[in-house]
């Protein structure tokens, strides 16, 4: 599946773009990995290892490059693609499908493939992320007043409203008397997550590729009211201790939680809070605390409603054979979390 080691190692040298997306470059010296075309001083041949996927680097422990980004959409991908994602981004409100993309002149496949192994994502939760990266990521990069004043940069950031509007379907005019609800940005070493906060607390915290986001935000807008991006101490407060969980300085979390559902799922979503940092639970272990031994099934189901990510750590459950299972923000993230708590104890 990979090029030749030395072929590898002279596209890495050569910061050869033919390469971008073929392999990531893990150096064993610093722990982190690399696109073939990073900028930063490339590693003696003897501590770099290769890897297929950004997954298989993450799950070999590196850590993303900050330099060349290799976990950041847009960039790692190789040329031919470039207008497809200029079109993604630009138009962030497209659903493509197959039939788009051979009008495009692109053959379906391979485009399915190319995202898989760029962006370790398929080319829909890439979509996904993008109708809500693009418009998220239109604050972030586009106002620098951002850190001074959140809300200052929102008002003047009227092409971030048409975006935030195309996607969420509702503008913040609209929803003046019903409770306003404040998105971030927050990125990790995982990629991005959506985080969302009102007075009573973080609402929602979830990777933005993840399927159900959408429609979370759909139901949470039903039942609240408007979601516009903003400032909110809570999601200050959220992305600080996420921040310092995964540089390995936080082991629990402190963040005032609006958890809404059923007593049940109530329950069960305390249950998981109470599993300590660096341990893992079974699913009859949770079925158990609540009360319910044979409520094995509604308690994955339950998990799997998590709308707290990480925060509420519904990825600390696996199943009685040690395997792991299921994971809202998929399966290879659940893994580096566990792995993640074992090894900064
Ligand atoms: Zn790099």
């Amino acid at each position: 599946m990979l090029p030749s080691t030395t072929e590898m190692y002279r596209a890495l040298v050569e910061r050869d773009q033919s390469f971008e997306g073929l392999f990531f470059a893990c150096v064993r010296t610093t722990g982190i990995f690399c696109r073939p075309t990073c900028r930063a001083r490339k590693p003696k041949p003897e501590n770099v290892e290769f890897a297929a996927t950004i997954q298989d680097a993450l799950h070999r422990g590196y850590r993303p490059c900050r330099v060349c980004e290799p976990m950041s959409a847009g960039v790692a991908a190789p040329n031919w693609l470039d207008p497809l994602l200029e079109e993604i981004r630009t138009h962030p409100d497209l659903r493509m499908r197959d039939h788009d993309l051979r009008v495009r002149g692109l053959d379906p496949v391979q485009v399915r493939r190319t995202f898989k192994r760029s962006f370790g994502m398929t080319f829909q939760a890439y979509q996904r992320a993008c109708r809500l990266g693009t418009a998220m990521r239109a604050l972030h990069e586009g106002s620098p007043t951002l850190d001074a004043g959140m809300d200052a940069g929102f008002e003047s950031d009227s092409g971030f409203r048409a975006a935030f509007a195309r996607v969420f379907g509702d503008t913040p005019g609209r929803a003046r008397g019903s409770v306003l609800l404040s998105a971030m940005w927050i990125e990790t070493p995982l990629g991005p997550m959506l985080a969302i906060a009102g007075d009573l607390g973080l609402e929602l915290l979830e990777f933005v590729d993840r399927r159900a986001l959408e429609t979370e935000l759909r139901e949470l807008q039903r039942t609240l009211g408007a979601i516009v991006p903003g400032d909110h101490p809570i999601l200050r407060q959220t992305r600080q201790q996420l921040r310092e969980y995964f540089e390995g300085r936080r082991r629990a979390f402190d963040i005032p939680l609006n958890q809404r559902g059923s007593a049940f799922q109530l329950k069960a979503w305390r249950a998981l809070c109470q599993i300590p940092y660096g341990e893992t639970r079974s699913y009859s272990d949770m079925a158990r605390d609540v009360g319910s031994p044979a409520a094995v099934r509604a308690i994955g189901r339950v998990n799997g409603q998590n709308r707290i990510a990480i925060v509420v750590p519904c990825h600390r459950v696996i199943r009685s054979d040690g395997s792991l299972c299921g994971y809202g923000g998929g399966r290879w993230r659940k893994q580096w979390l566990i792995d993640h708590e074992r090894l900064k104890p």
